[in-house]
Parts: C-alpha cells; structure tokens; sequence
C-alpha cells in the first residue's frame, strides 16, 4: 500500500501540469539566511577537539571551564553540547547536509577556502574566478539577495547584518540599495527603540578587537530589533567570530562563540514562532563560507593551500524541509545555497542566473499531511 500512495505521489509531483501548483503549496514565506564564519566539519559533526583542548594548541585560559562547558563522552552528546539548536532541534525536523562520515560531504568549489569568493559563491551560486581576494570591490554578478529585492512582493523588505565590513561590496548594496548593516556602525533606524539606543551606546565603549569585524552579539541585536520593526521576508545574518577566535588560536573563544552562535538562533526561532507573520512560513538555513585546517597546526587557517578546508556544513529547517534528519550518501555544493534560497520562497534564481548551481534535494517540498 505504502507503495502505492508514493507511486500516485511521485505521479502527481512529476506532472508537468502540476509543476506551479507544487511551487504554490510551499508554505515559506520568509527565509533567514545565517552564517558562521570559518567554522570547522570537525566540530559542527563532533564537538570540541580533544588534541585542540590544550594551552599549545588551542590557547586554552580555562581548560577545565572548558571541559565541563563541552567534553562530553560520546560524539553525538559533544556536539549536542556545543551546538544544542542545530543538533536537537534542526537535526530532528529539518535536514543537515556535509557529513563525510555518511558518505554527504559538502565543498565549496571556488578552490580559495576564504571569505569573500566563499559569499560571492553562498549568495551568487557559482564560483568566479575574477574574485581572488578579500578587497573592497564591488561583486561583479547579482546575489539572490539583490534578485528578490528588486522584485515587487521583497522591495525593501530584505536585509543583511553582519558582522564583517566587506559584506556591502559582495552584495553591491550601494549600487542596488540594498539595507546591508555591517561592523561598528551604530544603527540608524530612526526613531531608535531603547534596545537599538542602548546597543548603539554599547558599541562605542567595546574593545575595536578587529578593525573591520564587529562582535556576533551586536548584529544580532540589531537583527533581532529590526525583525520585529521591519518584518522582513529575507534577513541575513553574518556572524565573524568564530574565524576571529580562530585565526587567533583561541580555542576556547572560537567554540564559546559557536555556542553562542547557537543560542541567538534558539532565541530567534522562538521568536519568529510567536509572530503571526513568521509562524509557520519561514525557513532557516545555515552554512559557512569556508572551513579550516584539519591539524593541530593548521586548524587556525584557511586558504587554498589549506588541505580540507573546502568542506563545509548546511543546516535547513523549516516548514517545506522534512525532517530527514543529517542527510547520507548524497554531495552537495556551497553554490547551491543561492538557488535554495530563492526556490523556499517558490521563485527560480538559476533562471535570472543561469550560472548559479541547482536548489539542494529534498528541501523546499510540498510535505504529506
Ligand atoms: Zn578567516
């Protein structure tokens, strides 16, 4: 019997006739897009890394903090601790892809293993070779950001915040004027809410660590205070520290702030749960741009000559991704991301783009009831 009804479903997805229908009962209508720069397979599928959890390698302050904070026994409990969202939430109703171990690896395929050609390739879906460094130079090719943007129904109604200052030359935003939020810029949203005045007071009395890379914890605020002012369809976040901890060799900072990372998204999602406008209708999907060394050594690193550092992860949940749980036998690319992206929302990116990689499979599906 059970075979049937997939026949007869298999029958009525593939109909040509029903291809607009099938599009139309995608329940998504808003997607948040998120990243976590630079951070490793190694501790997204296992957790904290016994040869990392040292003062030599990982320049560890409080090791036995640490320890208790995410050593456990088994694999699947190390990761639940790190990342408690992505491993009982997200891996239980939604779907992750980038498993090695399941035969799922998931590479990025523009060969530099560093940021900007890694979200040029995230939000444009396909690697291009003109882009090789990290300059501020505007992208020379659309990102599904500025594609939904310029259509009616998203007009003003996509944003970005991140953490990183390049992200307004990857996405052109000056060109297309797109809301892109970055770094140590306090917020202008005027008239200012008590949590935007107060993070823009913060802002001016936090340590500039880096330069061009704001703190996880402010974009995310200012994220969230726009979500709930603005009602956005398409909201990006770029959170920074996890590559910033980890160029530093701070172990310990780089998995707290994956932790962290993880528990913005908790809130969020909980808070979207209880808006009539999110409830139900949005997706999340989360990725890297970049992954890093595989040795003691060289897990601070990236780069082309950084041998492992082109597998990435994505995780997707939503009310149009079944709950497949970590996806086996089945590789992926990061240039899919783009087409992703748009095909949740039911519209075609590789057709304004013809370059752009296709969707990922199995997300973005009318469900059985
Ligand atoms: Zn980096």
């Amino acid at each position: 019997m059970r075979r049937i009804i997939v026949f007869v479903s298999f029958l009525i997805f593939a109909s040509p006739l029903c291809a607009g229908d099938k599009q139309a009962a995608l329940k998504t209508q808003n997607v948040i897009v998120v990243t976590l720069d630079g951070f490793r397979v190694q501790e997204f599928f296992g957790g904290a890394d016994d040869a990392l959890m040292n003062k030599q390698f990982g320049g560890i302050k409080d090791l036995d903090g640490l320890k208790r904070r995410y050593v456990r026994p088994t694999t699947e409990e190390r990761r639940a601790a790190l990342l408690p969202f992505f491993w009982d939430e997200i891996a239980k109703k939604g779907q992750i892809f980038g498993d090695r171990t399941k035969k799922a690896p998931t590479r990025l395929t523009n060969g530099l293993k560093f940021s900007y050609p890694g979200y040029s390739e995230i939000f444009c879906g396909f690697a291009d070779p003109a882009i090789k460094s990290n300059a501020k130079k505007a992208n020379a090719n659309l990102s599904v950001l500025e594609f939904l943007h310029g259509k009616p129904a998203y007009k003003d109604k996509v944003a970005a915040f991140c953490t990183w200052d390049v992200f307004p030359f990857i996405f052109r935003s000056e060109r297309n004027g797109l809301k892109v939020h970055t770094d140590w810029k306090p917020i202008d949203d005027a008239p200012l809410t008590e949590r935007q005045r107060a993070m823009n007071e913060t802002l001016k009395v936090l340590p500039r660590y880096w330069p061009d890379n704001g703190f996880d914890v402010i974009s995310m605020a200012y994220a969230r205070e726009h979500l709930l002012r603005h009602k956005p369809r398409v909201l990006y976040l770029g959170l920074g520290e996890t590559d910033e901890w980890g160029h530093s060799r701070r172990y310990d900072l780089y998995l707290d702030a994956a932790n962290n990372a993880d528990r913005y998204l908790a809130e969020l999602w909980q808070t979207l749960q209880k808006m009539p406008e999110y409830k139900d209708k949005t997706s999340l999907i989360v990725t890297t741009d970049h992954g890093r060394g595989d040795t003691r050594v060289d897990w601070t690193d990236h780069g082309a000559k950084v041998p492992l550092a082109e597998f990435i992860w994505i995780a997707v949940l939503g009310p149009d991704t079944p709950p497949l749980g970590v996806r086996e036998n089945i590789e992926t690319t990061q240039s899919q991301m783009a087409a992703t992206i748009a095909h949740l929302l039911g519209e075609d990116f590789v057709a304004a783009n013809p370059k752009a990689a296709a969707p990922l499979p199995g997300v973005g599906q009318k469900q059985e009831k």
